[in-house]
């Protein structure tokens, strides 16, 4: 799926994505070019065809060699699917093209928002309508988001409405009057991932921009899809991390073979339940009707992400620990230290799934 070309790009820029800014603005248009972001995207909308599943498998491509390029491959898909999902065909047409093109980046702020659908924290932006015109006037903040190229994106946010009326899904675009995107966030890993907050201030929203009038009925809708994407993360890392450790096993090292077995065994049917619930990652699919499954489908990629990388320094001993040495390791290290965190984070989950089980026992 990742032609040599791009995978010799990202393996030898993989350090710098992580430490750095300095090849940031050349993921997107290099994924583009390599036809990634069009994989799952109908033919009648200049995709390749195909499901989500084929996206998913390219996320974890990417992320095999670096975490920050296949998460900004997540930013960048997760909002065409957002476009594909939208009833405002009209912002599809005008937003596809260029994003599939990769001239064009693509960013979803929504980590807020899918925590507000679990009942963890309520919404960071306030829709206010205008008086006597169509559009509302957003005031807020976005914590995180990451894929807000300098040069130019555009944002999927969530907002409550005053006045009692559903919360609403909405486009915001680099430029627009009131949008401030902050320096890039100084993070420990990920640097070059383009990621920052957006501060939002008196931004003027017209219906055209709107991706769903109902974030209740639009974030479930596209969850299975943003959480699907985002489990490619976890396979590549985790994948990437058993075929190191599995080439370092072997004479003195025999009884890693076993807990490798045990952890490849893991990913293969963990990859086959999530495959089989996505089916096409489209409404009515069984993650719709049945999200607790998939939550445990990410909870287990998450756990298998951890022992694959314990796995990976036990079976590279010392050598993992130097900095002079060319492994992989503490940089995938760090890398990992994302999967539990991006929401839907592995806590959060966990009190979802304890929330059911509660309600379960007591009905
Ligand atoms: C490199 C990077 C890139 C990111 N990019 C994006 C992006 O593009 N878009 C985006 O929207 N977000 C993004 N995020 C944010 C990310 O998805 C998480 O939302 C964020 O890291 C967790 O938020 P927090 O630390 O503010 O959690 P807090 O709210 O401070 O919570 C701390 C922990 O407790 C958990 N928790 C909180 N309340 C509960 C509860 N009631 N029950 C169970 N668990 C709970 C949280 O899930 C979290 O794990 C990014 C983060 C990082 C590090």
């Amino acid at each position: 799926m990742l032609a040599e070309a791009e995978r010799a790009w990202l393996a030898a820029n993989a350090d710098a994505l992580d430490a750095d800014a300095s090849v940031a603005g050349e993921v997107v248009p290099r994924l583009a070019q390599a036809g990634l972001f069009g994989l799952g995207v109908p033919h009648e909308w200049g995709g390749q065809g195909g499901t989500v599943w084929q996206g998913i498998e390219a996320i974890a491509d990417v992320a095999g060699q670096s975490l920050a390029a296949a998460f900004t491959f997540w930013g960048q898909r997760a909002f065409i699917e957002y476009l594909l999902q939208s009833p405002n065909a009209a912002l599809r047409q005008r937003w596809l093209p260029p994003l599939l093109a990769g001239t064009q980046a693509g960013a979803t702020g929504l980590s807020n928002a899918m925590k507000y659908l679990s009942g963890i924290e309520s919404l960071g932006v306030i829709a206010t309508a205008l008086p006597g015109a169509a559009g509302w006037r957003l005031d807020g903040s976005v914590p995180w988001c990451t894929n807000l190229r300098p040069a130019g994106f555009v944002a999927a946010v969530a907002a409550a409405t005053t006045g009692g009326g559903s919360p609403l899904v909405a486009a915001l675009a680099a430029g627009s009057e009131g949008l401030v995107r902050s320096d890039d966030l100084d993070l420990i890993a990920l640097r070059g991932s383009n990621t920052a907050s957006l501060k939002i201030d008196g931004v003027r929203l017209t219906p055209d921009y709107v991706l769903h009038e109902d974030a209740n009925v639009f974030l479930p809708q596209v969850r299975p899809a943003f959480l699907g994407l985002q489990c490619g993360l976890s396979i590549g890392l985790a994948r990437a991390a058993l075929e190191t450790a599995a080439q370092r096993s072997g004479a003195g090292r025999g009884v890693l073979e076993e807990p490798l077995a045990v952890q490849q065994a893991a990913l293969s049917s963990a990859v086959e339940a999530l495959r089989n619930g996505l089916e096409d990652g489209r409404p009515g699919s069984r993650f719709h009707k049945e999200p607790a499954a998939l939550f445990r489908v990410r909870l287990t990629l998450a756990g298998i992400v951890q022992q694959s990388l314990l796995l990976e320094l036990q079976a590279g001993g010392g050598r993992a620990y130097h900095r002079d040495q060319p492994l992989s390791f503490a940089r995938r290290w760090r890398e990992a230290a994302f999967i539990p965190i991006v929401t839907p984070s592995v806590t959060q989950l966990q009190g979802a799934l304890a929330a059911q089980a509660a309600r379960q026992a007591a009905a």
